[in-house]
């Protein structure tokens, strides 16, 4: 390992040499990053180190990913270059056949779903919370996926993994859940019956709104996994390494975290229900929640950090209340330590499902009362208007 030079070289050899490679680590208690692309070779010639080239073998992108694995209780994890390419890998590894997707899903990835007949693809929407609906989609021995979204952006819909697994099992389907939404903290898919589980690490695992990354955990190594790493690793859409060290810095406060902004979330929701402005609040965590007793069984730590409003004055007033907020930021995106606040249809567009009269809060790590206050003093301007 030891490459000093046991001759003296010329300033510039030695400078270009960064004093050697392969040194050993120092005892640093924080994880060091690896920047390298490229590994050295053993004196026989061999890669013992599993080590070769940074698109596949980047030990910080590993590190990740490992952390990862743990915590969704698989047995891989894969990191990607967003959300939406771990989404699309699973898509595109897949030979063409029928998907079952929800209704209520993230728009990015239903927008994509809607031209998946590129790719050979048959893809039925359905009311992922009604089971009968989800029941006669299903094409025994045709349906290859089912993708679930739960608590499904922007409206919160609970699904019930387990029993959604049971179903696509018996039809010879896989089942991959974007939980994007509940993080690993709140649930893990994987326990409840999914093959893969999904994230935009861009949101709550990285959660500082400082990197955009996606990741896929597998419970198995099945056919299926196999052919999505080797796409992953022959098309390229990896993670770089800086990006996953900020994701493991940030992974490392997940569960602090997570709980907190769902603690928060669920003082806000209760404390909006009376609000004369607001015609409805969905969240999983309030009693009246259609998902309500679902999610109490399948996200034991907490409801999540995200809610939504609907208010009685329609889209105007949304985005009017939207817009007299001091302390919530205006913005799209969630899972971050500061709280957001977004009129969805406005940024989902044509064709969107989304009710205009919503209002998507992401709850971040300010004071809550304080959360409270600002939305409720613009929501009390708007009953004086
Ligand atoms: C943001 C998001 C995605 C897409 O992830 P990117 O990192 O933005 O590519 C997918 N699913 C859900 C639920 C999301 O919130």
């Amino acid at each position: 390992m030891d490459d000093r030079p046991s001759r003296r070289f010329m300033p510039r050899t030695l400078a270009t040499r960064a004093l050697g490679v392969g040194r050993p680590p120092s005892t640093a208690l924080t994880p060091s990053i690896d920047m390298s692309t490229t590994y050295a070779r053993d004196p026989d010639n061999g890669y013992s180190s599993g080590h070769v080239y940074g698109r596949k073998d980047n030990a910080t992108v590993q590190q990740a990913e490992r952390q990862i694995a743990e915590l969704e209780h698989a047995r891989d994890a894969m990191l990607f270059g967003s959300g939406m390419a771990a989404a699309a890998a699973v898509f595109v590894a897949l030979p063409p056949t029928h998907i079952v997707a929800p209704r209520d899903m993230y728009w990015g990835l239903r927008v994509w779903l809607l031209s998946a007949h590129r790719y050979g693809h048959e893809v039925s929407f359905v009311d992922m919370s009604r089971l009968d609906e989800v029941r006669s989609a299903l094409r025994p021995g045709k349906t290859g996926l089912i993708w679930i979204e739960t608590p499904s952006n922007p409206l919160w819909t609970v699904t019930d993994i387990s029993a959604v697994a049971d179903l696509a099992h018996r039809a010879g389907a896989m089942v991959c859940a974007d939980s994007t939404v509940a993080t690993p903290v709140l649930t893990n898919p994987l326990v409840f019956g999914a093959d893969i589980v999904m994230h935009s690490a861009t949101k709550y695992l990285n959660g500082h709104s400082d990197v955009v990354a996606g990741a896929l955990a597998s419970a198995d190594r099945s056919e299926l996994w196999l052919r999505i790493k080797d796409m992953r690793d022959q098309q390229g859409a990896v993670l770089g390494s800086f990006d996953a060290w900020l994701l493991t810095r940030g992974l490392r406060t997940l569960d602090l975290r997570v709980k907190e902004q769902s603690r928060s979330a669920a003082l806000i929701a209760e404390r909006l229900l009376g609000h004369p402005a607001v015609g409805a609040v969905l969240y999983p965590g309030l009693p009246d929640h259609p998902g309500h007793a679902i999610a109490a069984r399948q996200m034991p730590n907490g409801f999540g950090g995200m809610l939504s409003l609907r208010l009685r004055g329609g889209a105007a007033a949304a985005i009017t209340a939207a817009a007299q907020v001091q302390l919530w930021r205006r913005a799209t995106s969630f899972g971050g330590i500061e709280s957001l606040v977004e009129h969805r249809a406005s940024i989902e567009g044509e064709g969107s499902p989304c009710p205009d009269d919503l209002l998507r809060l992401s709850v971040g790590l300010e004071d809550p009362n304080d959360l409270y206050r600002d939305l409720a003093d613009s929501l009390d301007l708007l009953t004086r208007m």
